[in-house]
């Protein structure tokens, strides 16, 4: 797991909008970060950012120290697990072939790749001999969403970036797929941002806090139990 640091972090998109303010924080290597502030409060923007699909207007992001803008763009999304609201699993593909894609695109083998695969579907609970070979619309919406977990996390990225991981399903689901997930990051212990705007989820998952507000301006940067003693 790596270190993110944002220094001064802005962007403003060429229509004016300012989407980030100017943003200072620091995420510790093995530490969940959640992102949360109502729509329009620029997370999906920093997370963009982080990925580098889009380019900060000023300030630098740091991953390990580096600055992600020296790193050659596609190599670094190789090392940064990203994990949607709908997943967004390849349906023509096997359940276990999903799960290969980083890993095929690092050129390892297949034998490797496989026994990957089957490795991350166990980790999130899902037996590999009776879903690996089947195809994402076999499977439930919180299914697919663990396999998605799974995907993000096959090539063994330095960060792991989620946005409403948790969102498309229902209530009930929800809260079982973040228990899980707390015990899976118990066990990998990844650098994660996560995006929401649920606030319970928030302080259910997040070591620490970071409420933005308009103009993607950072208001508070705290572990959730400081947030809650501190109205
Ligand atoms: P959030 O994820 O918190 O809902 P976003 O990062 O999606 O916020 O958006 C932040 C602000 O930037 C919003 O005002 C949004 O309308 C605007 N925005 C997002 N993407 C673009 C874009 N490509 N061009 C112009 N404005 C954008
Ligand atoms: P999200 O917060 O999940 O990104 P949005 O509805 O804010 O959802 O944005 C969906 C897509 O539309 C994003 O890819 C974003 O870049 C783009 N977008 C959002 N707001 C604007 C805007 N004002 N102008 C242009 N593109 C935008």
């Amino acid at each position: 797991a790596a270190s993110i640091t944002l220094e001064n972090l802005g962007k403003v998109y060429p229509d004016g909008t300012v989407a980030v303010g100017d943003i200072s924080l620091e995420v510790e290597a093995g530490e969940l970060v959640v992102l949360i502030g109502p729509s329009g409060c620029g997370k999906s923007t920093i997370l963009r950012m982080l990925n580098r699909l889009i380019e900060p207007s000023k300030g630098r992001i740091l991953i390990d120290g580096e600055d992600v803008t020296e790193q050659d763009a596609v190599q670094l999304r190789r090392r940064i697990g990203y994990v949607i609201q709908n997943v967004g699993l390849f349906p023509h593909q096997s359940i276990r072939t999903n799960v290969g894609t980083v890993p095929r695109l690092l050129g390892w083998d297949k034998k490797k790749i496989r026994a990957r695969s089957e490795e991350l579907l166990e980790l999130v609970g899902l037996d590999p001999k009776r879903y690996g070979g089947r195809y994402p619309h076999e499977l439930s919406g919180g299914q697919r969403q663990r396999v998605g977990v799974a995907r993000a996390l096959a090539a063994d990225p330095l960060v792991l970036l989620m946005d409403e991981p948790f969102s498309a399903v229902d209530p009930i689901v929800r809260g079982r797929l973040q228990e899980e997930f707390l015990s899976l990051q118990a066990a990998v212990r990844k650098t994660i941002v996560l995006v929401t705007h649920d606030i319970d989820e928030a302080v259910r998952l997040g070591d620490r806090i970071a409420v933005l507000g308009e103009g993607g301006r950072l208001l508070q940067y705290a572990s959730p139990a400081d947030l809650l003693s501190d109205p």
